[in-house]
Order: structure tokens, then sequence, then C-alpha cells
């Protein structure tokens, strides 16, 4: 069984070092002997899922998402959808998640299409507000644990939910608009972040979901070898404390 990540717009898409996604991915998985291939998927290209993939899509400036919105509302929109009510593991991060709304709106008023995944929208921020900007501490519920994950946060839109669940709930920083204290989106195997940081690389936990989630796909009873995460978890502990005591340097 091997796994298959496909880098989604690898080149355009990955702004504050999102790459690390796929490096963390791909190293947990040689690290358990899990072979694993990433697949860089540019415009024009079509999606090829094999069966046991996971599908990153990064951060972007508002050029590079207007650049890539024209790709992704033919078939590749088509395919990403069909992918994720198959139950495929897919996660955006800022522009990406943006992008698998249903629009995401420029300050300059220009709305570019999304994929229309998750029940949302992001409208620009009003005259007067600034970018929602910082280090983030998240509450997330998955599989009937709660667990948290951190990260950092700089987007000027604000996502506006419909009826799709938060991916968690804010415990620090901003979140999905800095007002109603959710943070991402999540819908069967999908899940939409604004947390860069790289995400994965500081919540080995959650990087370890994904990848049960794509293999389980294949073989359900699948368990992953526990790693020796004690470097990831000294990170994760000095930047959770710092946020839980009010984020104070
Ligand atoms: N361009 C989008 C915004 O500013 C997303 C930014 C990002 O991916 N960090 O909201």
């Amino acid at each position: 069984m091997k796994l298959t990540v496909h880098h989604l717009y690898a080149d355009m898409m990955n702004l504050y070092g999102d790459r690390g996604n796929v490096l963390s991915i791909k190293k947990r998985c040689e690290w358990r002997g899990i072979p694993v291939e990433v697949v860089d998927v540019g415009v024009g290209e079509p999606v090829r899922p094999t069966g046991c993939d996971i599908f990153l899509f990064g951060g972007g400036q508002d050029r590079e998402q207007a650049l890539l919105a024209g790709d992704l509302a033919g078939k590749k929109g088509a395919e990403l959808r069909a992918i994720v009510e198959d139950g495929g593991v897919v996660l955006g991060v800022c522009g990406g998640y943006q992008l698998m709304g249903h629009y995401y709106e420029t300050p300059e008023g220009e709305r570019l299409p999304g994929v229309g995944i998750f029940d949302l929208y992001t409208e620009p921020r009003k005259p007067g507000e600034g970018r929602l900007i910082g280090n983030v501490l998240v509450r997330v519920e998955l599989g009937g644990e709660a667990r948290e994950l951190v990260g950092f946060e700089n987007h000027g839109g604000r996502t506006r939910l419909g009826d799709v669940e938060p991916l968690g709930t804010v415990l620090y920083g901003h979140g999905n608009n800095g007002e109603d204290g959710t943070e991402g989106a999540r819908r069967l195997n999908a899940y939409g972040t604004y947390l860069h940081g790289s995400l994965l690389p500081k919540n080995p936990w959650f990087t370890d979901h994904l990848i049960l989630s794509a293999l389980r796909r294949v073989d359900g009873s699948f368990e992953l070898e526990p790693l020796d995460d004690a470097l990831e978890l000294r990170a994760f502990e000095a930047m959770a404390d710092r946020l839980r005591g009010g984020g104070a340097s």
C-alpha cells in the first residue's frame, strides 16, 4: 500500500512554508516504512487519485489565488468535489482553504469562485480593519477526543461559515473572522484551516490523523506505529503554554 500526496499548485500556493506539510506527511510515513510518493499538481494538470491519497492545498496571496481560480472552476474543481464526497482526505490552508468554499472576495471586490467543498464564503476586511495576523491555539474535537492545534495566521479575508462544521474553537488568536470564535472548517475527511506554520510539523497528532484516514480507506484496520515525538511535543507545548497564558513573549 502506497500513500500518494497530491500537492496542489505547489509552486504557486506555498506561503509561509506550507510545503512543510508535505514534508511532514512524507517523513512520518518513511519513518514507519510506509511507501509514499509526492505528486505536484499544477494549473491545467488533472488530479489522479490512486485510492490512498492526501490532497494538500497551501496558502497564497490574492494574485496567485486569482491566477488559479479559473483552473479550479473547470474540471479540477469537479474532481476535487467528487474526491471529498467519496471520503478523500483533503487539507486546505488559508488561501487554499478559502478557495474550498463558494468564493473568496478580494479587497478590490473581485469574487474568485471556489470549489464549493465547504458551505462558506470569504469577504474582505472592512475599511480600517487590519489583517488577522499572529499565533493561534485551537481546540479541536476529532473522533470524540479533544485535542489542540497551534499555528500562525496571516490573512485579510474573513471567512463566514454556512452549513458546515468548524475545524475547531479559537482559544487564542483570530481564526475564521476574529468575531465568532470559529477556526477552519471540516466535512467528511476534508479539512480547512488558517493555520500556517507550517501546520503539520507542529501538530504531529493531526498529521497522523490525516495519514491514518488515507490508509484506512484501503485497509480499515490499519494501525500506525507510534513515533518518538518528544521534540515535536516540546515545540508544541512551548507555543501552546505561551498562548494559553495570553501569548506574552
Ligand atoms: N490572500 C488571502 C488573504 O489575504 C489568503 C492569504 C494566505 O494564504 N495567507 O486572506
